[in-house]
């Protein structure tokens, strides 16, 4: 009755080289793994998957990602790989003619480091291009946007708005308004944004798994339910595309702390299950980024002494935040990029321990210290790493940090070797979410349009350490390590098929590999066409 698969290697990751010959499954489940002839008669499959050479991993699963966000930067006006404050002004331009005078135009993914001249938008330069039309461009980190002048009117930031608590509205020397809005001070230009509809959050979420899909991606944890209209409409916007239209995908949905009430509400919580969609842990921004220097660290910016960053909430609030999650008997899920920031998590974690047998996620964990090792390999926490942000950071984090602090900045090998958990994710959109270049990030510790530096090389991972990121770690981080993440009896069905064996190639080459086919629950969601260019 089952499906067999056979005719390639099949890389179990019970250890760095287990292979097998063949696995039998039955709908979405592994029923068996061996050798292709024994399986064959135990179990006579009526269908037989010929890999052709292929190689399979378990699935591989994005451990922090937004997937709507993902998706927004598909079908909206895309800026993350433009190299010139020109090439921005032209590409806004041309959205700008093709749209009527008073509609938003929003921009995803803008980087000044990645820019020639490093130029950071100022609203009367936005006001050029944009006479008649407000105008918002998201940062790439997401931390900050850039107005114009007719978005900031609409939102009614003058001279005299106070900057609201945990954002920052800069200014110029006269005081005036510049349009660089951070952190929390974006919500002011995002609320009078109008709301978007259903029908273009389905098709960003759509765009966004589909893509997954093609990369070899099974599933992500994903946090999106905050920001467009509401728990309730954005959970039916994953319950339409995943389990009605069957876009097959194994989600797991981080809830915003200022939408659990709107969750248990409805009766859901931590691990309720609805088709390809599961209830995760519960979201806080402690922090904010290092692009805007609004991480919180303990000792000033290196780059800017008068700043250490930006707390989002006070000490006191954040364990508050903490203790709520518990009150709905949720594991946290809390962003923390400074070393401060971190603390006050492990501060409230302490205090607040989450139910026995439940699993804090700390994500980014970028800037630690020794002490802080110390303290989280004691606790029941998993680090949702980012192995890209090194790929995109380095250089010009170590001027942000000075270099005394960087022993424990982006060390994953140092808490893989202390026995942290750790999972591996892209952020995407913040970075791309092709998982292959987050694997090539953790081994190579370089950029790979800059292939030959590599970025404090004694904390690069082997490939096996890079893969299990984002297979094993990814099912830790949600309780499910003991049926995702192997290839092994009673795991699902859920395989990453690749054109080469990334455990055997040098790590330029995994740079090369393509995607044959996605497997979800046993029903292959993606298939490679076209064909491999030599
Ligand atoms: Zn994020």
């Amino acid at each position: 009755m089952g499906v067999l698969w056979f005719g390639g290697k099949i890389k179990t990751l019970l250890t760095e080289d287990s292979e097998v010959e063949a696995v039998y499954i039955v709908g979405d489940k592994i029923i068996a793994t061996g050798a292709k002839d024994q399986l064959m008669h135990q179990y006579q499959p009526d269908t037989l998957m010929d890999l052709e050479g292929a190689v399979m991993f378990p699935g591989f699963v994005d451990s922090h990602l937004h997937l709507i966000g993902h998706g927004e930067k598909l079908i909206r006006l895309d800026l993350s790989t433009l190299t010139s404050s020109k090439e921005i002004i032209e590409a806004l331009k041309m959205r700008v003619s093709e749209i009527k005078h008073g509609e938003w135009v929003i921009g995803e993914g803008w980087n000044e480091n990645q820019l020639s001249d490093k130029k950071i938008f100022h609203a009367k330069e936005l006001d050029e291009i944009a006479p008649n039309n407000p105008l918002i461009l998201h940062r790439i980190c997401r931390h900050a946007i850039v107005a114009n002048s007719m978005a900031l009117d609409l939102a009614g930031i003058t001279s005299d708005t106070k900057d609201p608590a945990g954002g920052v509205i800069v200014r110029d020397q006269e005081g005036e308004p510049t349009g660089y809005l951070l952190d929390q001070a974006q919500e002011l230009v995002k609320q009078v944004i109008p709301k978007v509809t259903t029908d273009y959050l389905e098709k960003a979420l759509r765009a966004s798994i589909q893509d997954c899909h093609k990369l070899g991606l099974v599933g992500g944890h994903s946090e999106d339910l905050n920001y467009y209209g509401g728990f309730t409409r954005t959970y039916q916007t994953f319950k339409n595309i995943i389990n009605k239209q069957g876009l097959h995908f194994k989600a797991n949905l981080l809830v915003h702390h200022e939408v659990v009430e709107d969750m248990h509400n409805q009766g859901l919580g931590v691990g309720h299950v609805n088709g390809g969609i599961e209830i995760g842990a519960m979201k806080i921004f402690a922090d904010g980024a290092l692009g805007g220097r609004t991480a919180l660290l303990s000792q000033p910016y290196q780059d800017d002494p008068t700043t250490s960053g930006v707390a989002n909430y006070s000490e006191e609030q954040l364990t508050e935040l903490v203790k709520k999650a518990r009150s709905f008997n949720m594991p946290v899920a809390i962003h923390a990029i400074g070393d401060l920031a971190f603390e006050y998590v492990l501060n409230a974690i302490e205090l607040y321990p989450p139910a026995l047998g439940q699993r804090d996620r700390l994500i980014h964990a970028q800037i630690l210290r020794k002490d802080l090792i110390e303290r989280v390999k004691k606790l029941p926490v998993v680090l949702d790493i980012q192995p890209r942000f090194v790929a995109t950071d380095f250089p010009w984090v170590v001027e942000r940090l000075g270099v005394e602090r960087i022993e424990y900045c982006y060390a994953w090998k140092t808490l893989l070797n202390e026995g942290i958990p750790c999972s591996g994710g892209s952020d995407a959109p913040i970075e791309p979410v092709d998982p292959i270049l987050g694997i090539h990030a953790a081994i190579t510790r370089a950029n790979p349009n800059e292939p030959t530096i590599t970025y404090y090389p004694e904390q690069a991972l082997s490939t096996f350490d890079a893969i299990q990121l984002f297979t094993s770690g990814s099912a830790f981080a949600i309780q499910r390590e003991h049926e995702r993440g192997k290839i092994a009896v009673g795991y699902d069905a859920d395989f990453t098929i690749l054109d080469q064996d990334l455990l055997t190639v040098t790590p330029e080459q995994i740079l090369n590999t393509n995607v044959i086919m996605t497997v979800v629950n046993g029903e292959i969601v993606y298939k490679r066409k076209e064909p491999i260019p030599l």
